[in-house]
């Protein structure tokens, strides 16, 4: 294995279970697939720039805590930095990297301009109130000003955080620089340049790919038996755009449990519930679940759209479904994904089945650029043409190559990062 000699070795994590030594690990097979030499291996597998800050905050009771911020840009050789912002108390260093990483191969897969970039910062959201999250956020903006920019690096949206966070973060940044940057955030508000649809675009790119998977099969949406792991930005986006579309969910969850109805769950009732019920969810006709039952419950579609490692060589026999949509990043161990392979479960690889997100970020900003705002309408026709062009050539990939999705979708993506970095050539 090429050991990314940057990263620090803080996390006490089983490798074989660390969310970075498993993306490099994907990583390696493909560039043995695609026959990269050993240099251009060892490019791609240390990320180019990372920054830690610490990020001081005096809360409402007058304590001052610290908190450990991470920015990490992993490759810049399409275009700026690009990815989310995650507010998780299970942030570390090395997970921003594998996320980083991630959304390097993410972007090339889709064909859009951007390199992989990924922060995070230590901390559970509902610990805080909005003001003490509002100072977080702003003391981490002015502490990477120097990193980020339009034409630099752009976060988004990602596991706690929203629109509101990229607001800050915006106008930070524009306060900073003397005059207002839009472009500087996407996933931000409409009010300030946001897209329309940008809110549910990872749900909806979730849809769209089970949807395109099912059609693959045979099958439809309509009367599919859909379970999801996670009621977040995603999962209930998702668990929503599935619901129109004719799914059937039998359960959602959340980090404290799930619920299950045979029959069906209200979708749009519990996004009411959970709205006004501080993310908690219920709904009359649903009976409680845990998330690891709910995990290996049967059916046609299981969406882990939460954490990394949810489905590991402990609960990998059990899971009952077709096929898995990796909404979330990682939720699939490296062990648990060749076990899936061998039980002939399809894996819909999260930097595919997820892209919905940055897909709709980069058309925010191209929207941006051009100072023409689209309807909803187009941006989701947008979308959808560039999610199920990548599947189209995902699958095509994996018949030629005889190969797994989720290697096929790393063999395009690392494949177009190592061409372009073979094209432009090492400085100096
Ligand atoms: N956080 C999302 C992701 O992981 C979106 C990133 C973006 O829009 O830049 O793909």
């Amino acid at each position: 294995m090429v050991s990314p000699s940057l990263l620090p070795l803080e996390a006490p994590t089983p490798a074989h279970i660390c969310p970075f030594d498993q993306t490099c690990s994907y990583l390696e097979q493909a560039a043995r697939e695609l026959q990269l030499d050993q240099g251009l291996l060892a490019i791609l597998s240390n990320p180019r720039k990372v920054v830690t800050v610490s990020i001081p905050v005096k809360l409402d009771s007058g304590e001052v805590q610290v908190l450990a911020g991470h920015r990490v840009q992993h490759c810049d050789v399409l275009g700026p930095y690009k990815g989310g912002l995650r507010y998780h108390p299970a942030v570390t260093l090395r997970e921003v990297s594998a996320l980083a990483m991630l959304m390097t191969w993410k972007c090339a897969l889709l064909g859009i301009p951007y390199g992989g970039a990924k922060g995070g910062i230590a901390l559970e959201p509902a610990h805080y109130n909005i003001g003490e999250l509002e100072r977080i956020t702003r003391r981490y903006t002015s502490e990477l000003i120097k990193d980020i920019g339009p034409e630099v690096d752009i976060p988004a949206p990602d596991m706690g955080t929203s629109a509101r966070e990229m607001a800050w973060i915006m106008d930070t940044y524009s306060m900073n620089i003397g005059h207002a940057v839009p472009g500087v955030v996407t996933g931000k508000p409409i009010s300030i340049g946001g897209s329309r649809g940008r809110e549910l675009a990872t749900g909806r790119g979730v849809m769209i790919i089970v949807r395109e998977a099912l059609a693959e099969r045979g099958k439809s949406l309509v009367g599919a038996r859909v379970v999801i792991q996670g009621f977040g930005n995603v999962g209930s986006a998702a668990a929503l755009l599935l619901h129109q579309a004719g799914a059937k969910i039998l359960a959602v969850s959340t980090g404290s449990g799930g619920i299950f109805a045979e029959a069906g769950l209200d979708i749009p009732a519990l996004k009411v519930y959970a709205v006004a019920n501080s993310k908690r969810i219920a709904v009359p006709e649903a009976v409680p679940i845990t998330n690891a039952e709910l995990l290996t419950l049967p059916c046609d579609v299981l969406i882990p759209a939460a954490l990394e490692n949810q489905i590991t060589h402990e609960n990998v026999n059990q899971i009952q479904a077709s096929i898995v949509a990796e909404a979330a990043n990682g939720p699939v161990t490296l062990e648990a994904d060749q076990a899936l392979l061998a039980q002939g479960v399809t894996v819909l690889p999260d930097i595919l089945t997820n892209a919905g997100g940055v897909v709709v970020s980069y058309l925010e900003w191209v929207q941006g650029l051009s100072y023409v705002f689209w309807d909803e309408e187009r941006v989701n026709r947008e979308m959808e043409a560039l999610m199920v062009y990548a599947y189209r050539h995902v699958v095509q990939e994996s018949k030629v190559r005889q190969v797994s999705l989720r290697m096929a979708a790393y063999t395009l993506g690392v494949g177009r990062i190592a061409q372009a970095l073979t094209d432009r050539g090492l400085y100096p």
